[in-house]
């Protein structure tokens, strides 16, 4: 067992040199058990945080912006983890919050609008990022994408599918298995 923090390699990869030589921290000197809080930088995602010595090493706790226990704006907010989930960002709905006011694993009911039909739509963000939880008014809730989807199982149909009269609906949106009828 190691006894000093330079001589714990998981440790030390995330050791913030700059961060705790300000406040004298000497890797060398201090004991892994040590109840002395030191600062982090995640090997990962670069978020630096502050924390107790001894919790890293006895209970491995790792980067709290990695694993969405905190929000870290510009490390695991929406709009810097999933831009292209961010844009669909209602613009009135969700009064003054902004996609970087959310990581990308909150259960928060956001306001969505759809890009494709226009209506706006609620869903949790962690279904969205996660489950590719979509709008309700133009897809099918039961399609997977490149799975079920009419246009991946039977690409022959496409080419008679009306573009225009089915409009907001598309044949990527909806499992083979929709009950909806289509031009
Ligand atoms: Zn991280
Ligand atoms: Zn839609």
């Amino acid at each position: 067992m190691p006894k000093h923090i330079s001589e714990n390699t998981e440790l030390m990869k995330e050791w913030d040199w700059d961060a705790n030589n300000k406040e004298g921290l000497d890797p060398t000197q201090l004991s892994v058990q040590s109840s002395q809080k030191a600062w982090w930088k995640c090997s990962k995602c670069n978020y630096r945080w502050y924390s107790v010595i001894s919790n890293r090493s006895r209970n491995h706790t790792g980067c709290p912006a990695c694993a969405y226990k905190v929000l870290a704006k510009g490390y695991n907010d929406l709009e810097t983890r999933n831009p292209d989930i961010a844009k669909d960002w209602h613009p009135t709905k969700n009064g003054i919050l902004k996609p970087s006011d959310f990581n990308s694993a909150s259960l928060y009911r956001a306001w969505w609008l759809c890009p494709i039909c226009h209506h706006p739509y609620q869903k949790r963000i962690m279904d969205r990022v996660k489950k590719g939880a979509k709008c309700n008014h133009c897809c099918d809730p039961k399609v997977v994408q490149g799975k079920n989807d009419i246009a991946t199982k039977f690409p022959e149909i496409l080419k008679e599918w009306d573009d225009e009269k089915n409009f907001p609906f598309q044949p990527q949106n909806f499992s083979y298995g929709s009950k909806r009828k289509f031009w």
